[in-house]
């Protein structure tokens, strides 16, 4: 490992927030107020597990309460500590503006490998840590709203919605407490996967703007474009199939934490995946070739580099040797304030993390929307919506010598059901916040990358948030 120091994983973000408000008007106590986090609240809490007690570390962090409730998912790794629970928080904050979801940033975590224990002690756990969080109201759908992170998923949030209603029977909104479940307990279709989506979203935006591409030296469309993953997790997985199925990008490298695959020709991420699932490793899989030391294929030749992982894996010891044209911030904080200098100076454009997985929080908002309004998008309109469309193409095929195509009337007729609405609120969302921030970098000279427009757009927001609402 290098001697070289960075900053912190908080420090690097707010070295980032800090070189937008350079450009901003705005008063030295508001900006203050915006950086600093509200609140941070720690539990030591204890399980009897495998016949003796285990006492867990556990954090929630409340960044900013310009709105509320505030947001934010729930990671379990052994890196969680107030550093990364506070940097991930403020993370959120922006992030929600920049989406114009209506929340304030928050984080969670538990200091825990999950690999660590069985599912039925995970889940012991789990209940502990949301009965501590319930009863501060750190959980509770009108305050403080979590979601899955790293290390966590749909079944935790079951667990964590189910921990809720034993404690608020009566709590109608019950279901709001928490998103990301499954679609049984309350969850929406496209939870899951729309993180990934987003990324792929805002890529597929990024190609539709031919004087950002030219920042990166790129032509054409994403078919054919070389990408590498790190991370084939909930994110990373998402992205790197969408992008490969239905793009026609090419991932030739993926980097997990036991090793990488590389294949020039293009990786079969379902295949990968499957085999990952079925033996735990990325190891002998036969659509490529294995290295068990990861970080050199990060080191590629490319167009595009998914980090998708965690924070801080580009930094200031490999900044230097990455190839990649463009990087797009699957993950959260995966490059740090130094490294982000030093690719910025060699021309390298960055997608950032507070818009590149923003979609994940997008549709945790549908679904808390879904949740208060207690019933799923598109059950009132879908078939009415079929009928008028029924209507029009019998009336154009009654006209003598008109026939349309079997594929033209099955697409056209298919009324929009849950996931066609989510997908379609996701695109527009990360359209429409690709625009705002391109917008804002060649507003002026003095912008020079999109990260320091993306925390133009929305620190203004969340500056005018705390303006009209006064402290
Ligand atoms: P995950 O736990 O599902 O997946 C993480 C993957 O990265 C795993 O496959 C893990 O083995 C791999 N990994 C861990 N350390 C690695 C390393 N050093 N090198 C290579 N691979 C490594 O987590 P996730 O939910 O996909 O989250 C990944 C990142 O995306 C995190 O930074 C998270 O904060 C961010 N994020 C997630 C969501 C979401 O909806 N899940 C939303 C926004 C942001």
């Amino acid at each position: 490992m290098s001697a070289i120091k960075e900053p912190t994983f908080r420090e690097s973000t707010e070295i980032m927030f800090n070189r937008a408000v350079r450009l901003m008007d705005l008063s030295p106590g508001l900006v203050e107020k915006i950086r600093v986090c509200n609140a941070t609240y720690k539990v030591n809490f204890g399980v009897r597990l495998r016949g003796d007690f285990h006492t867990f570390t556990g954090y929630r962090s409340v960044h900013s309460e310009h709105m509320e409730p505030v947001k934010g998912g729930i990671r379990y790794a052994l890196s969680v500590d107030q550093d990364e629970v506070e940097a991930l928080a403020s993370l959120m904050t922006y992030k929600c503006a920049l989406v114009e979801t209506p929340f304030g940033g928050a984080k969670g975590g538990l200091c825990i490998d999950p690999r660590d224990w069985e599912e039925n002690e995970l889940e012991q756990i789990t209940r502990r840590f949301a009965y501590e969080l319930i009863k501060r109201d750190l959980i509770n759908p009108a305050q403080n709203v979590p979601a899955p992170d790293m290390g966590t998923g749909e079944r935790e949030m079951a667990w964590i919605a189910d921990q809720y209603l034993r404690m608020n029977t009566t709590d109608i909104n019950n279901r709001a407490c928490v998103t990301g479940k499954p679609l049984n307990a309350g969850g929406i279709a496209g939870r899951v996967e729309a993180t990934g989506r987003g990324v792929q979203y805002a890529l597929q935006e990024f190609f539709r703007h031919p004087k950002d591409m030219e920042m990166a030296g790129l032509t054409g469309t994403l078919k054919g474009k070389n990408i590498i993953v790190q991370g084939l997790g909930n994110v990373g997985y998402h992205a790197a199939k969408f992008l490969s199925e239905e793009d026609e990008a090419k991932v030739i490298a993926v980097l997990e934490f036991d090793g990488a695959i590389t294949n020039p020709d293009g990786i079969n991420i379902e295949d990968l995946k499957s085999h990952i699932l079925a033996t735990g490793s990325i190891k002998s899989f036969d659509g490529g070739i294995y290295h068990a030391e990861s970080s050199p294929s990060m080191e590629l030749d490319c167009d595009i580099l998914i980090p998708a992982a965690m924070e801080s894996v580009i930094n200031l010891e490999n900044a230097d040797r990455i190839k990649a044209k463009m990087i797009i911030e699957a993950a959260n904080g995966p490059v740090t304030a130094g490294a982000d200098e030093i690719l910025r100076n060699k021309g390298v454009v960055i997608i950032p993390d507070l818009y590149a997985n923003a979609g994940g929080v997008t549709v945790s908002y549908f679904e808390w929307v879904k949740n208060l309004s207690h019933i799923r998008f598109g059950r009132m309109q879908r078939r009415q919506e079929e009928t008028r469309h029924r209507l029009l193409i019998e009336e154009l095929e009654s006209i003598e010598g008109n026939h349309l195509s079997d594929r033209f009337k099955q697409k056209y007729l298919h009324g929009a059901g849950e996931l066609d609405l989510v997908r379609s609120g996701l695109d527009d969302t990360m359209r429409a916040a690709y625009q705002a921030i391109s917008e804002k970098w060649h507003s002026s000279e003095e912008i020079t990358d999109m990260r320091t427009a993306a925390f133009l757009v929305s620190i203004e927001r969340v500056a005018k948030s705390y303006r009209t609402k006064g402290l």
